[in-house]
């Protein structure tokens, strides 16, 4: 196994130092991975001239898979669009074809009253949204805003082919069967079909694929129940897809659910399961350097690789047990502690889920 490491930014390096360890702690247990690094986002533009150097392009690309800490600083907001560091993100996933973004949304239960929600609502929610990141409203032709003032007109187009569809199904009817064991799979299809031609589109081929996936329970759900649902019931969900447009909006709402950004992890995969794997939060300068960022999402980043592009279920279980044991052993760095909770560094946290695997 190939992984390439691109910390980046601000505190990207120091999570990724903990996911390292994480990493060669299971090494020195048997697990065959290969690492290299390389600049990316603002680091590599200090460096190179450029946030997405054409050397870490093609170590990312001849890799299996990449672990990806943050990029960004408040340094680089007048450089031009093209040079700034989050475009390293928007050309990797583009060069990469990494079309299928997944985002749990999983409350330990130690952590439950961090969210708006009541405790009871959340506590113990292990939700998966995927969404879909090429087609769409966002991409579809044509697309203006036409005439004069008083009288302009705005178009946009909601597209998708049944090639990009049905790849993304596959994604989701796999990802649900992936994530069942020991019971039956559950995917919940999101649409608004009641009123989009696009979105029968997308239910007729759900529908179709269903009978190649018999382990998994395919339901549907319009968009707009989707958004009531999540914040009523959330643990009625196991696995969720959906569109560009409702995923993107779907996918915030859920993480949302759980009110600790520190904590979540993400994957965009391509269509033969290689991923780029990220915390969902961003390189947060107004912290980085102290040694006090939260690197749970990150290691758990690691363990969704080992789960989805490695397809070694049993070693990312290892990796998620590990973080749940140190929750509940009671180790919160300060964005999930409580008023008067120990809070613990950076490094005290990683030393603890290396401790607990
Ligand atoms: P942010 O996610 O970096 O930070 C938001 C808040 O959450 C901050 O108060 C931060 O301290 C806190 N936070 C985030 N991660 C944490 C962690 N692991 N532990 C403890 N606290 C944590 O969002 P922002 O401040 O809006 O953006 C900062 C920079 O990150 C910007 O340049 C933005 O463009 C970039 N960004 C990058 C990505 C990415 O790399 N994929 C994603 C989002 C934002």
């Amino acid at each position: 196994m190939k992984i390439a490491v691109l910390a980046g930014d601000g505190i990207g390096p120091e999570i990724m130092a903990e996911a390292l360890k994480v990493l060669d702690a299971l090494r020195r247990d048997g697990l065959k991975a290969e690492t290299e690094s390389a600049l990316v986002g603002g680091a590599a533009y200090d460096a190179h001239g450029h946030p997405l150097p054409e050397a870490t392009l093609r170590l990312a690309q001849a890799a299996d898979a990449v672990l990806f800490g943050s990029v960004g600083s408040p340094k680089y907001d007048s450089l031009p669009r093209e040079h700034r560091p989050e475009k390293a993100i928007l050309g990797l996933r583009k060069e990469c074809d990494f079309f299928a973004n997944l985002r749990p949304a999983t409350v330990f239960p130690e952590l439950a009253d961090a969210s708006t929600l009541r405790a009871e609502v959340v506590a113990g929610l292990d939700i998966m949204i995927i969404r879909e990141l090429t087609g769409d409203i966002y991409f579809g032709e044509p697309r203006s805003v036409t005439g004069e003032k008083g009288q302009r007109v705005g178009v946009n187009t909601m597209h998708y082919t049944e090639a990009q569809i049905s790849r993304i199904m596959h994604v989701a009817f796999r990802t649900a069967r992936q994530r069942a064991v020991g019971r039956p799979g559950k995917l919940c299809s999101i649409d608004k079909m009641n009123v989009l031609e696009t979105m029968q589109l997308w239910r007729d081929i759900a529908v179709e694929i269903a009978p190649e996936y018999p382990d998994v329970a395919l339901s549907h759900m319009l968009v707009d129940n989707a958004a009531m649902q999540l914040i009523r019931n959330p643990k009625q969900f196991d696995v969720m897809v959906a569109g560009n447009m409702f995923g993107d909006i779907l996918s915030d709402e859920a993480s949302m659910l759980t009110g600790s950004i520190g904590m979540l992890p993400s994957a965009s995969l391509d269509a033969n399961g290689k991923g780029l794997y990220e915390p969902i939060h961003g390189s947060a300068p107004d912290i980085s350097g102290k040694g006090i960022a939260n690197p749970l999402a990150q290691i758990l980043s690691l363990g969704m690789m080992l789960r989805y592009t490695f397809n070694l279920p049993d070693w990312a279980d290892r990796v998620d047990g590990a973080v749940k044991k140190t929750l509940a052993q009671g180790w919160r760095t300060g964005d999930i502690a409580k008023l008067g909770e120990k809070v613990c560094s950076t490094s005290e946290m990683g030393a603890a889920v290396v401790g607990n695997l």
